[in-house]
């Protein structure tokens, strides 16, 4: 890919998606196979007026080795530079830079019992760090191919022209390929809150999926929670784009509010494996039915992680006529296949969607409704026929998709 390309496109995590600020400090989480555009996202940083930039690299054959090699009890173990490094974090806020390019299926074949009970032990060590600064710092995940990654989208082509094409379809979906990638995304933001406007004027109390796959599902809002896409403000007034890219408005439902079962209608890859042709029935809320064609133990594991993981913290809405659908590649990375369909994700929600979250405490966003849950997992459920149907908070019914587009 064309240096002059790339540059704008790292240009475009530091000031659109972090939107670094002068004297800020930045912390960028990197897999070692590329230590080119990683430089330069560097470099963008503090020419956005950062004043530290520190990157954590990491390694996706050395983390497979630890999980393999590291026993339940080091695993789950946290040293005290490490919850001091929590803490420098809650302190300073640096912003926060994920870049991804995994291999979908790296971690196969490791003991994922082992890793989902080494998370249960450390998270609750982490939690009243997260907490703390939960909506106080600006953060970005972006993407860059990584080899097998490539390979695994295109195994049809040689590794050197595989990466090449997912560079060519990470920049095009992330809108950085042609023309300005800062003014492509000034627009689509504008774009997105139009919609997402027009939304939160209904006062939306419910949503109905309904698909002829099966898909038959209800889930509750929260009065006062908005719709949101594209970019969000931090409680300090730093607007940023978490997502890059990104085509989802979406909000936050009610915990303990969802009825009915949904359909996948995409694999889903959690912990380096894919579970795939699976389903999820809820009652009061909570899924208490769970089928997949592979991977259903994970699944099963996934929704018992934590007292929260078997509630939604997501709805997300992306027309099936998405730019990354119509690409028509899957992706195996969630970044890009969340954005190609309407998704749902079990787990964490998003407390900043509440109107007045500035005063509220993360209790009190859990009392609202916010789900809370060490886990946070998008799955995809959109498809060419899906209906989805809102009630309003006076009983009238809207029609908010009709066979996967949106109704207005
Ligand atoms: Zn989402």
């Amino acid at each position: 890919m064309k240096t002059e390309i790339l540059r704008k496109y790292a240009e475009l995590i530091a000031r659109c998606g972090l939107n670094v600020q002068e004297g800020q400090e930045v912390m960028i989480t990197a897999d070692l196979d590329q230590p080119e555009f990683v430089t330069m996202c560097v470099e963008e940083c503090y020419r956005a007026g950062a004043k530290k930039v520190i990157v954590d690299w990491v390694h996706q054959k050395v983390t497979k080795l630890h999980y393999e090699n590291q026993s339940l009890e080091t695993l789950s173990h946290l040293e005290k530079w490490q919850l001091e490094r929590w803490q420098w974090q809650t302190e300073q806020l640096p912003c926060k830079l994920f870049i991804e390019s995994d291999d979908p299926d790296g971690l196969a074949g490791i003991d994922q019992e082992k890793v989902s009970n080494a998370r249960q032990k450390w998270f609750p060590l982490i939690k009243p760090y997260r907490d703390k600064m939960e909506n106080r710092y600006s953060w970005c995940i972006a993407a860059v191919p990584g080899k097998a990654w490539a390979k695994k989208v295109f195994p049809e082509l040689s590794e050197e022209s595989a990466v090449e094409a997912l560079w060519d379809a990470i920049l095009k979906t992330s809108r950085a390929l042609e023309g300005e990638p800062l003014e492509n995304w000034k627009e689509h933001n504008a774009d997105l809150k139009r919609r997402y406007d027009y939304l939160n004027a209904l006062k939306l109390r419910s949503l109905h999926y309904e698909s002829a796959n099966g898909t038959n599902l209800t889930v509750g809002l929260i009065d006062g929670c908005n719709f949101l896409g594209g970019g969000e403000t931090t409680m300090g007034g730093q607007f940023f784009n978490p997502n890059i890219p990104s085509e989802e408005i979406f909000t936050t439902p009610r915990a303990g509010e969802a009825e009915g079962i949904v359909y996948a209608t995409k694999p889903l890859s959690y912990q380096g494996q894919l579970i795939e042709n699976f389903w999820i029935r809820f009652e009061d809320g909570r899924a208490v039915e769970v089928g997949a064609e592979k991977n259903e133990a994970l699944l099963r594991k996934m929704i018992s992680m934590d007292d929260g993981a078997a509630k939604l913290g997501e709805c997300a809405l992306i027309p099936y006529d998405s730019p990354i659908n119509n690409t028509g590649i899957l992706f195996f990375n969630t970044l890009f296949d969340e954005n190609a369909s309407c998704h749902l994700a079990l787990g964490h929600g998003f407390s900043n969607l509440l109107e007045g979250f500035e005063n509220l405490t993360m209790e009190e966003c859990y009392a609202r409704g916010i789900n809370d849950s060490m886990i946070h997992v998008d799955f995809m459920i959109g498809s060419s026929d899906l209906n989805i149907t809102g009630t309003t908070s006076t009983g009238a019914t809207v029609p908010i998709f009709r066979n996967g587009a949106w109704a207005f």
